[in-house]
């Protein structure tokens, strides 16, 4: 989010400084990476529109980056055991595809193991053309690159605001939730306006402003697995109704997850999660059961207690953007255009109303 802010500011000409302190937790660094945004929050226009912009907003992204950002159109199978299971969902595609024609054709899929061949042979199966998956660290990196190629500063290490919103720039990165707080020994960077998007660590940042932001972090443990000789860059993402889903990345890499747990700040990955993953996703694609387990991740979704994205003006120098939760790799470069938007005192993409703080 941060990074899609820096990259539409300097965009528009502004002067822009990054702080990343690189906390081990950051979830884009472990988000999967689906993008399919059609399938989630039934009732919940206002969430449903934020991810509907979010993954709008790629396509013109990646051809503006010219940047490999792991972006393919490949496709998802939302896949149950028992194909009644799949109505619910049906219906609401159809309901919606109206407003949202790019999510293509839903079609029924006889046979989803000929599509990703470790698949369960028991499963049914629908296809959404228009899902994609991208890599979060890629699309991350991506941005700062072209947002330092049009003036942006990065700068590493821990930020903390005075009452007043100074931003002061500590080099040590430390996060706010552990106990070694930078001592007071940092530099200030000029600043006219700043824009607060620190993930599961947005409440702590914002505290000296004397607000209460409930954001909390909510762990995902994810896995990586290589199925030697395969080519599973063009693999559909397999959305289960109930249980983990499955994504396939080039260089014979597929992505299994994720755990969903308030534990707070506890970015481990843990036996338990593991299992957990591993157990689930294997009754969903058997044929993983010798994929070589090549990678684990664990990262934070910013999680706002009243249950929406938190997307808001917070004082007349601070913006606020957070609270994507499980749909940032969805919605976070277009949240950070509506950010960006909001600091220069432009009309955001979007009405904005439905995120702001719910104490206001
Ligand atoms: C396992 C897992 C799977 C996921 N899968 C998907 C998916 O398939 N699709 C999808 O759309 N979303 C997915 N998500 C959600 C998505 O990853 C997050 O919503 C998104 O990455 C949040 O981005 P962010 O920039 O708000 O926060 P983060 O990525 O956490 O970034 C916050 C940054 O702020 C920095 N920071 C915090 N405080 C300070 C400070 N005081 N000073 C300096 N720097 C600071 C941190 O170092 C960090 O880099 C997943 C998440 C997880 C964990």
């Amino acid at each position: 989010m941060g990074a899609g802010a820096a990259y539409h500011l300097t965009r528009r000409g502004a002067t822009v400084t990054v702080v990343d302190g690189g906390f081990h937790g950051e979830a884009t660094r472990a988000g999967a990476g689906i993008v399919c945004p059609w399938v989630d929050h039934p009732e919940d226009d206002a969430w449903y529109r934020l991810n509907r912009e979010g993954a709008r907003h790629y396509p013109g992204l990646v051809e503006e980056l010219g940047d490999d950002i792991g972006y393919a159109k490949v496709g998802a199978l939302l896949v149950a055991e028992d194909p009644a299971h799949l109505e619910p969902v049906r219906a609401l595609l159809l309901r919606r595809h109206p407003g949202a024609p790019e999510m293509g054709e839903i079609t029924d899929v006889p046979t989803p193991a000929g599509l990703f061949p470790p698949l369960s042979d028991t499963l049914s199966a629908i296809m959404v053309p228009g899902a994609a998956r991208v890599d979060g660290c890629a699309v991350r990196d991506a941005l700062l690159r072209a947002a330092v190629a049009q003036g942006a500063q990065v700068r590493t290490g821990t930020a903390t605001l005075t009452p007043t919103a100074e931003v002061i720039l500590h080099p040590e990165p430390c996060p706010p939730d552990q106990p070694e707080r930078p001592a007071d020994d940092g530099v200030r960077i000029e600043a006219d306006k700043v824009i607060v998007a620190a993930g599961a660590w947005t409440g702590e940042v914002c505290r000296p402003l004397g607000v209460e932001l409930p954001v909390f972090p909510r762990r995902g443990q994810i896995l990586h697995a290589t199925l030697e000789g395969v080519d599973t860059a063009w693999w559909p993402i397999i959305l289960p109704r109930k249980g983990p889903y499955l994504l396939g990345f080039p260089d014979s890499r597929i992505v299994i997850g994720a755990t969903v747990e308030d534990v707070g700040f506890a970015p481990r990955v843990t036996m338990g999660g593991l299992a957990e993953v591993i157990e689930a996703g294997l009754e969903v694609a058997p044929g993983l059961i010798n994929a070589t387990v090549t990678e684990t991740r664990v990262g934070l979704r910013p999680v706002y207690a009243p249950g929406h994205a938190l997307i808001a003006p917070l004082t007349d120098r601070v913006v606020v953007a957070t609270g994507l939760s499980a749909y940032g790799l969805t919605a976070g470069p277009f949240t950070g255009e509506i950010a960006a938007a909001l600091a220069l005192g432009e009309t955001p993409p979007i009405d904005i109303a439905p995120y702001a703080p719910a104490t206001r």
